[in-house]
């Protein structure tokens, strides 16, 4: 049986809310049957709050209310200066609270503090930069010399249904809340239920910037109790989704009656591809962070690394030996590099694929729980090389601390490996050669490429999945595109 941790292993919350709440049409309620849902600390297992487990009722509630203030309120017919002002508010509150942020987004979820913290500004970040191109967004006017004059008039669409997952989970809500609010829609977000605490805040911090009621709604919940009802309700026009292939499937299907707009962020298993003639020290420092960091529970995480023959050898000694120095600890420590994966259904996962790889694979680091933590949700990182493409660790999305080496003979070879499972989001290439680095980029089937470098966002570019990993891109112009209906109005001369 798990022991607890003492108490000087977790770290002291003085603004842990009593319980988590709803927040709908500007109140905070409790379901209307009364029901709520355990959360667990990552690092005990033990039940730590209680959360409102919504279901039909409150969706229904909260969609009346975002329609309400779709329809009557101030907000959708702001001036784009005016919403972008609130946007700045947010983000300067989200900026003075971010170490507030990080010590529960990381006591909820077991990401290490530091790089909580880093979710923290980036999801301050995010409404920063939806505030500003929000202002300087600019739509096409054509004109038909002598005979007509055509213009797009956009418009927002009206209450967008928000479902997030509980990888990095506010910075995530906030990547979907900026461009839904800058363009002037009303929505209801859905939480992940693993991880609900960080999501608590945002109504206080909307309040305080001055967002009007009903402009904002929440409701917690099961994804296939309060997720399938918002899915379902026919006055919510458009799901944006991150999430599970499989759960994105389903979302498919609940949605098509509605032919309602969707926006899918799903799963990955993405390749890091190492050519000989590339500087191995850059390529270890980075495939290391790219499989490593938010506890291997990062969509795009470089989870296959494709090897060439020639480094083979020395890549794998050297990768191994610098994964048994990734520093597992407890995560609201500074010193931690990988905390305590989210949930223990979730570490139940990652080890069966641990003990599979013991088959498929030949384990060169890691494999199971690290030395000195005998309970919580700590796995330690796990390397397995000579992995063939059909095995399963190959194939499939672990999404922990565990990655996949593969070895390669040729470019040809490396391209049809780097391209040969269901998903494609994210490829990361290290090569000197440019020709090849740029001809291998073009032939991989991902929708982000990273060439000799870590995964950096720049917020303006195009941000999205192929195959299994997703539909539709966001970022940027695209964001703005999907939460706003481009009216074509011709005028005749
Ligand atoms: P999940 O699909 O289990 O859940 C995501 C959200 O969907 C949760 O809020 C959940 O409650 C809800 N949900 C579940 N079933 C639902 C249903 N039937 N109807 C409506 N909503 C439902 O995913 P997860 O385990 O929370 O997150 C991990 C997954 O997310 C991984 O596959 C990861 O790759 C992916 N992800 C993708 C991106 C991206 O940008 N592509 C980013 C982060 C995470």
């Amino acid at each position: 049986s798990e022991t607890a941790p003492p108490p000087s292993e977790r770290p002291h919350l003085p603004d842990m809310p009593e319980k988590i709440q709803h927040y709908i049409g500007g109140e905070l309620v409790d379901s209307a049957d009364g029901a709520t849902f355990d959360v667990l600390d990552p690092v005990t297992n033990e039940v730590y709050i209680q959360a409102a487990a919504g279901k039909q009722a409150d969706v229904d509630r909260a969609v009346a209310a975002a329609r309400t203030a779709f329809r009557e309120g101030p907000w959708p017919a702001m001036l784009p200066r005016e919403r972008s002002t609130v946007l700045h508010r947010i983000a300067e509150i989200v900026t003075s609270r971010d170490r507030q942020l990080a010590e529960m987004e990381s006591f909820d979820s077991g990401l290490p503090i530091t790089q909580a913290l880093g979710q923290a500004r980036r999801a301050a970040e995010n409404f920063r930069f939806f505030a500003d191109l929000v202002v300087a967004q600019a739509d096409d006017t054509f004109k038909v010399p002598g005979r007509q004059i055509n213009y797009v008039n956009r418009k927002p669409i009206g209450v967008a249904g928000l479902i997030t997952p509980w990888n990095t989970p506010f910075m995530l809500e906030s990547w979907k809340l900026g461009p839904a609010l800058a363009t002037g829609n009303t929505v209801v977000l859905k939480p992940a239920e693993f991880t609900p605490l960080s999501a608590s805040l945002w109504a206080g911090i909307f309040e305080e910037a001055g967002l009007p009621e009903g402009v904002f709604n929440l409701v917690n919940g099961l994804g296939e109790e309060a997720g399938d009802a918002l899915v379902k309700h026919p006055d919510v026009p458009l799901i944006s989704f991150t999430g599970e292939s499989a759960t994105g499937q389903l979302i498919f299907a609940n949605a098509a009656p509605h032919l309602k707009g969707l926006s899918m962020e799903l799963g990955g298993k993405s390749p890091a591809v190492v050519f000989a003639d590339a500087d191995l020290d850059e390529a270890i420092n980075a495939t290391i962070f790219g499989v490593f960091s938010l506890n291997g529970e990062r969509c795009t995480a470089g989870s296959r690394i494709l090897v060439q023959r020639e480094v083979y050898d020395t890549f794998v000694e050297r990768y191994a030996a610098q994964a048994r120095r990734v520093r597992v600890g407890y995560p609201h420590e500074e010193s931690t590099e990988v905390g305590a994966l989210v949930h223990p259904e979730h570490v139940e996962k990652v080890m069966s694929y641990i003990e599979l790889g013991k088959s498929e694979g030949r384990l060169v680091a890691g494999g199971g729980r690290p030395e000195g933590f005998e309970s919580g949700n700590f796995v330690a990182p796990t390397v397995f090389a000579d992995v063939p493409p059909r095995a399963r660790i190959f194939q499939e999305e672990i999404f922990g601390p565990v990655v996949a080496i593969t070895p390669f003979e040729t470019e040809e070879e490396a391209l049809e490996l780097a391209n040969d499972t269901k998903y494609g989001l994210a490829a990361y290439i290290w090569t000197n050669d440019l020709k090849r680095a740029h001809n291998f980029s073009q032939g991989v089937e991902a929708g982000m490429v990273w060439l000799n470098s870590n995964n950096v966002r720049d917020l303006r570019t195009p941000f999205g999945g192929v195959k299994a990993s997703g539909l539709g891109q966001e970022g940027g112009y695209r964001s703005i595109d999907f939460y706003t209906d481009q009216q074509a109005v011709h005028i005749t001369l």
